[in-house]
């Protein structure tokens, strides 16, 4: 628990720092290879098609910041997915429902030079029970000879086609103003009060605690395989991730889908990349390595968590490898090195094995839980004052310091203003913040006190 010197401010509103801004999710569905993933990079702006050649080349479900006319929304790109063992149209048709239930409107990809498959004929019947809007561009269209497929398309039901040309940027100006006149200007409410969409979770820990193999188990049900042309990767880019029933934005996680390793040497490389996904998250997982002792290098992820006032769940991974001894010199050094964030929620799981790895959903709930807390301002008042009567501060100089009142200035996380006569000694402010916990609980979040002395 970060303690602040006795004359901070009592901290911005809450919105200004660590707030989540809110923008509309655009979700892009299609069957692979009728030009996705081209479009998607025509509308980020993106010069070079990052585009892989191979059909059949499949991704993560991806998410991008779009901007476009001053307005922004988030692009979420479900990737050209492998038909597996349920065959394409079951695939495609999976993804568009989670399209519907996830994102604010849905595009819908179909090939013009093609036209209208019995596989998008199906994705469109299971498009036109949304209640959110739906659009349909036409791709491949790259000169007018394509015209009359296009009006061909008008026949799945999903109002007018979009013509345009990924690959030379033809009608993609258009598109994208008929996208920003169909998204709400705020998102959907559907993740709770954060909102703007899934909420944000960085994957961190040190090299080798099975990172990449975790994020690749949770990739769910439509499995990804990763291709790395090179040349052809994009920037850092998140990976939503359904767990538990709801979906997650694991931010920056492209490096983990790269597989990419770390030479020697490239530490602070790898450091600045864990600050930067934390700063980035709402909650941070910090995966630990179960069959090992805890390293000064677990500690220093978790210190950056707690510094940066993230919402933290420890995932204790390899739990394959954890037998009886191992598990009794775990409990000691959870008591000697781990006291600090006693609070944080724990998880023991196997990426290998996939055991209790759902479990991490409701330790990252109750985590954000706790994040967004306010406890009103009567309540806290009240508590306080009965903590204070039975456990006066100590008299420091002959002067017994009087706390006046206290308010939680701000969530996420939670921080909290004690008003005072006089200074309150370190000890004290511990006590108070067991006491705090004791009485609101906060689990799975870093809690900041700081006081305020009144002349
Ligand atoms: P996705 O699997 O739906 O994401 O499709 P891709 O974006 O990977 O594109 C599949 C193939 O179609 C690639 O070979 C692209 O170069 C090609 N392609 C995509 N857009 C266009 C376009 O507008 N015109 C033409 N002629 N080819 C395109
Ligand atoms: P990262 O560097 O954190 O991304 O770690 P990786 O996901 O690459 O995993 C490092 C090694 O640990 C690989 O050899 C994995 O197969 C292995 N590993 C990952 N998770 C588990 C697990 O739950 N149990 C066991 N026994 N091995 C695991």
């Amino acid at each position: 628990v970060a303690m602040d010197e006795e004359d901070e401010g009592a901290g911005a509103p809450d919105g200004v720092d660590g707030a989540v801004v809110a923008t509309p999710v655009l979700a892009v569905v299609g069957r692979p290879n009728v030009g996705k993933s081209t479009l998607v990079n025509r509308m980020l702006g993106r010069r070079e098609a990052v585009v892989q050649d191979v059909p059949g080349v499949t991704r993560d479900r991806v998410a991008y910041d779009a901007l476009w006319n001053g307005r922004r929304f988030t692009l979420v790109d479900t990737g050209g997915w492998e038909p597996d063992a349920t065959g394409l149209q079951a695939a495609v048709a999976a993804q568009a429902e989670l399209a519907m239930q996830t994102a604010d409107a849905v595009l819908l990809v179909v090939d013009a030079s093609v036209g209208a498959t019995t596989t998008d004929e199906a994705v469109a019947r299971v498009l036109r029970r949304s209640d959110r809007p739906v659009l349909l561009a036409a791709t491949k269209v790259d000169d007018d000879r394509l015209t009359a497929d296009t009006a061909s398309l008008w026949r799945l039901g999903l109002g007018e086609p979009h013509p345009v040309s990924g690959l030379h940027g033809r009608g993609s100006g258009d598109l994208l103003d008929a996208i920003l006149e169909a998204l709400p200007e705020t998102p959907r409410d559907t993740f709770g009060a954060s909102s703007g969409g899934p909420r944000r979770v960085a994957l961190v820990g040190k090299p080798n605690v099975g990172k990449s193999s975790l994020l690749n188990r949770v990739s769910g049900e439509l499995r990804s395989v990763v291709h790395d042309v090179a040349g052809t990767t994009v920037d850092p880019v998140d990976s939503l991730v359904e767990l538990d029933g709801e979906v997650w934005r694991f931010v920056d996680t492209a490096g983990l889908r790269k597989r990419v390793k770390m030479a020697s040497g490239m530490e602070y490389y790898a450091s600045l990349r864990t600050q930067a996904a934390i700063e980035a998250a709402e909650v941070a997982v910090v995966l630990l390595d179960a069959s090992e002792p805890i390293a000064e290098q677990d500690q220093r992820v978790i210190s950056m968590v707690e510094e940066a006032g993230r919402a933290l769940v420890l995932v204790f991974n390899k739990w394959d490898l954890v037998d009886e001894d191992r598990r009794l010199a775990m409990k000691r050094e959870l008591e000697r090195d781990l006291v600090r964030v006693r609070w944080a929620e724990r998880v023991n799981v196997s990426a290998l094995t996939g055991r209790s790895v759902a479990k991490i959903a409701p330790a990252l709930r109750t985590a954000l839980e706790s994040w967004d807390q306010r406890i009103p301002t009567g309540r806290l008042n009240g508590w306080l004052a009965d903590v204070i009567a039975a456990t006066p501060p100590p008299v420091r100089g002959g002067k017994q310091p009087k706390v006046l009142f206290a308010t939680q200035a701000q969530t996420r996380p939670p921080t909290f203003v004690l008003f005072t006569t006089g200074f309150l000694e370190a000890g004290y402010r511990r006590f108070l913040e067991r006491r705090l916990r004791e009485e609101f609980g906060f689990e799975g979040s870093p809690v900041r006190l700081s006081v305020r002395v009144r002349e």
